[in-house]
């Protein structure tokens, strides 16, 4: 009897351009699609929970279409895979490669100690343009800073064009014994419009990414930045679970390029953030300890504060500040954040707050649909000053500023924080201003929370705490 093939998907939940996929499909063996709940990684929260399930019942149901059944284990890889080799009788494992410290490690593990076995681990990749390891500064290391690690991307061959999806896969006709149901993780009632706003899943996937050549990509570099224009992509929680591939959006980008009239500008604009997203899995893989450690050793002085009862009001939305509160309402609600407003909230709670940056980086893992071990790190310490290329500490948003600035007329704010929906906009940004004003504002005391920190003090505190690391 023929050998099997056991395909272990992880962040790659999609079945076009998926060369793993396809070369198992290739090989004529009976295939084992799995999917493992590891116990030891990174544990995700209750919304990106939410959608890995719903992008696991649809890759499920596609895999059925083309003749295999996806199966479902608990338990570390390793034990699982060595149980399942046995009973299907498989002399090859393949997968898609990952890259933050505790993937690589663990699937160096598994790759030894089944080659001791003559049992082959095939792994491919299927989330990035370039694999970190082949973009290379002069002197043959790894690249700091972002214009001339994607310049020299650009140098490169262009990426590799995207795979077809396998037409059949030869499923197996047994059944092992230690399969588990796909646990159910339903989303609690402060999330309540995540289901409205998102489609998880391989389709859901195109279509964003056809809403937004079609609406988006002529007005991204112009708006891209304003939290009510819907001038993004939005494809970041398909990108982080793999139903869609950087390959697959830049092949489209440049079909569209070609043959309608998008300026220059706005796709550079836009493959440029494909290319940030590049980086971040870049540093991640070059220098794994920044997933808990300041990329500059300097900021392991920093004095940052203890402060629970502040941590707690930034996390609900009821700093005072509306653009910051309007953000992290969204985050609550929707489970995802507009860019600007992402650096706009990370920036209160490292400056206004200094909090360290790790307590945002958790509570926006823990929110976030695309919660993503290589951006969401490097977006955290891009902010905090402390990473790689990142924003000078001493760089301090003024969050009025930029609600006046990137909320012209307020709607995003407005949404989010419904007790300010009958300010001016004169006001919007800075309600506590208006306190001599309020009966004729009709603005209900006790609504919507004063400033718990006034902005010209933080900022002075949070320059001279940086002086302290600089001496
Ligand atoms: C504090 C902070 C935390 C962040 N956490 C995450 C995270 O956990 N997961 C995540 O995917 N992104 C994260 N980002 C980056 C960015 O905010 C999101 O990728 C973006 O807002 C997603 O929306 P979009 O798909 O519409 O982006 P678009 O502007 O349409 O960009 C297209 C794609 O490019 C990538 N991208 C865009 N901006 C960045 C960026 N600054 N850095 C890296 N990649 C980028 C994303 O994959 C995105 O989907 C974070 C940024 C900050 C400042």
């Amino acid at each position: 009897m023929s050998k099997s093939i056991i395909y272990w998907f992880r962040q790659d939940l999609r079945l076009a351009d998926n060369p793993a996929l396809l070369h198992a499909s290739q090989t004529g063996k009976r295939i084992i699609p799995i999917y493992i709940f590891d116990p030891n990684d990174r544990p995700i929260g209750m919304a990106a929970s939410w959608w890995r399930e719903q992008s696991l019942i649809n890759l499920g149901a596609e895999l059925k279409k083309i003749g295999a059944n996806l199966n479902f284990y608990e338990g570390r890889p390793l034990e699982i895979l060595q149980k399942l080799a046995s009973f299907y009788d498989a002399d090859e494992f393949v997968w898609s490669r990952q890259y933050d410290g505790y993937s690589v490690a663990r699937d160096k593990e598994i790759k030894q100690t089944f080659s001791d076995k003559g049992i082959q681990c095939a792994s491919f990749n299927a989330s990035l343009l370039f694999e970190p390891w082949l973009i290379k500064n002069k002197s043959g290391s790894h690249f700091k800073v972002f214009s001339p690690f994607w310049r020299q991307c650009m140098a490169e061959n262009q990426p590799d064009s995207p795979c077809p999806r396998p037409a059949e896969l030869r499923g197996h006709p047994d059944i092992d014994p230690f399969q588990i149901p796909l646990p159910a993780t339903p989303l609690d009632e402060d999330a309540d419009l995540v289901t409205e706003e998102w489609t998880p899943g391989e389709s859901g996937a195109y279509q964003q990414l056809e809403k937004f050549v079609e609406e988006g990509l002529a007005i991204y570099a112009e708006f891209r930045d304003f939290p009510d224009r819907l001038a993004t992509s939005r494809l970041s929680p398909y990108l982080r679970w793999g139903e869609i591939s950087p390959r697959q959006i830049w092949s489209k980008i440049q079909f569209v390029k070609s043959h309608e009239s998008f300026s220059e500008k706005t796709v550079t604009k836009f493959l440029a953030e494909i290319g940030w997203r590049e980086f971040s899995y870049h540093l991640i893989f070059h220098v794994p300890e920044m997933a808990t450690q300041n990329l500059q050793p300097s900021f392991n002085d920093f004095p940052w504060e203890e402060n629970e009862k502040a941590l707690q009001l930034w996390k609900e939305g009821n700093t005072g500040y509306p653009l910051v509160d309007a953000g992290m309402r969204e985050l609550r609600r929707t489970g995802y954040m507009h860019n600007r407003v992402r650096m706009i909230t990370a920036s209160f709670l490292i400056k206004h707050l200094m909090i360290d940056w790790r307590a945002g980086e958790k509570y926006f893992w823990d929110r976030l649909l695309d919660a993503c071990p290589a951006n969401n790190i490097a977006g955290w310490q891009w902010v905090a000053g402390s990473g790689a290329d990142a924003a000078p500490f001493f760089r301090i948003f003024n969050p009025i500023i930029q609600g006046e600035k990137f909320d012209p007329n307020g709607s995003y704010t407005k949404r989010f924080i419904p007790e300010l929906a009958h300010l001016e906009q004169k006001h919007l940004f800075s309600p506590w201003k208006s306190k001599s004003d309020r009966v004729e504002l009709d603005f209900q005391e006790g609504q919507y929370p004063d400033p718990i920190v006034e902005h010209e003090y933080a900022r002075n505190r949070a320059l001279e705490a940086f002086q302290q690391i600089r001496r």
